[in-house]
């Protein structure tokens, strides 16, 4: 996961943070008898071991293992849970948003090691996901810091990227959607249409729609989520008016000042990091991994460049 404000906010530390989450085995692995923890987590939460048994059963012989250490802003362990993860991670770039910075929340990891799990989930408070937990924040600050001056403006939308093709999920008559960029609006998707959403329940409506409109043709929802990107985006909009001061309020040429601020949010779950010799894909399925692949390593230089300490000039996006 990794969380990215547009410009540096002040006070809030580093603009990056990337955290690695463990799952717990899930009972199709614990069934063959066969599950090995191959992980270990530091006392401070931020290195992760890796150990691969490199021989295998030896019966008396002592087994060789390969150590692998990689140092993150945090490691969460197989216990931790949605709350802490949100509350840890994602919180401090959704509320940036409410302050006018862009902000991205992305799940990165191969088929299978939680990424929807982590990003998704709707159901009881132990499960409630990144998505709705960021959802239910906005507005809960939005109730509390509106006022007669403070109006707020939500809207949302929802995309996917299958074989570098754009799909708005929230109105698929617009197919094929270009990115642009231009000094206003920065990077945006041309005509991705954004729809008001004046609480939480009205997204869960539209996240409903997207989710259905993902699962349809030929291709099944778990199949078709683990080989595209899906973005869900949240736009919101402050306006804050400046009351004129006492003497000036019946000078008729005399406007109050309106202070707008921006901020989007992307909750970003992105397709499977599967590497092609391990799924033995040929045809029109090596040519989506060859995508996926080419997105997910583009992904990975910009970062890279975004990150580097010394700063660069040219960031290749
Ligand atoms: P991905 O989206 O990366 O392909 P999923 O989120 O679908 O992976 O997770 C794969 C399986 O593991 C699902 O059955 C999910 O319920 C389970 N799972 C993932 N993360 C956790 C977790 N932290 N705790 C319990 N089960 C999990
Ligand atoms: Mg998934």
């Amino acid at each position: 996961m990794r969380g990215h404000s547009a410009s540096p906010a002040p006070g809030r530390g580093s603009n990056f943070k990337v955290v690695v989450r463990v799952r717990p085995p899930i009972p199709r692995e614990l069934d063959g008898g066969q599950y090995v923890n191959v992980t270990k987590v530091n006392d401070d939460s931020k290195v992760i071991t890796i150990s691969e048994n490199l021989t295998g059963d030896r019966g008396d012989e002592p087994a060789i293992y390969s150590k692998h250490m990689f140092t993150f802003d945090h490691v969460y362990n197989q216990d931790s849970d949605q709350r802490t993860i949100y509350e840890n991670t994602a919180r401090e770039a959704v509320l940036s948003t409410l302050e006018g910075y862009n902000a991205t929340v992305m799940a990165y990891g191969q088929t299978g090691s939680g990424k929807t799990y982590t990003m998704e989930g709707y159901q009881g408070e132990e499960r409630r996901g990144i998505i709705p937990r960021s959802v239910e924040e906005i507005f809960a600050n939005i109730q509390s810091g509106a006022s007669e001056n403070k109006k707020y403006l939500v809207r949302a939308s929802y995309l996917q990227i299958y074989n570098k093709q754009i799909t708005d999920l929230l109105d698929p008559a617009r197919g094929h959607l270009q990115i642009r960029e231009d000094k206003k609006r920065g990077v945006f998707v041309e005509d991705l249409s954004e729809w008001v959403v004046r609480s939480p329940s009205e997204v869960y409506h539209l996240i409903g729609k997207g989710s259905a409109e993902r699962a349809t043709g030929e291709t099944r929802m778990n199949y078709m989520s683990s080989r595209s990107h899906a973005i869900f985006i949240i736009i919101c909009e402050q306006c804050e008016t400046v009351p004129l001061p006492p003497d000036a309020q019946a000078d008729p040429s005399k406007e109050p000042q309106q202070n707008v601020k921006i901020g989007k949010l992307n909750l970003v779950d992105l397709a499977g990091s599967e590497r092609v010799r391990d799924t033995g894909a040929t045809g029109s399925r090596l040519q989506e991994s060859t995508n996926i692949n080419s997105s997910l390593c583009i992904l990975g230089n910009v970062i890279a460049a975004l990150t580097d300490s010394k700063p660069r000039t040219y960031i290749p996006y």
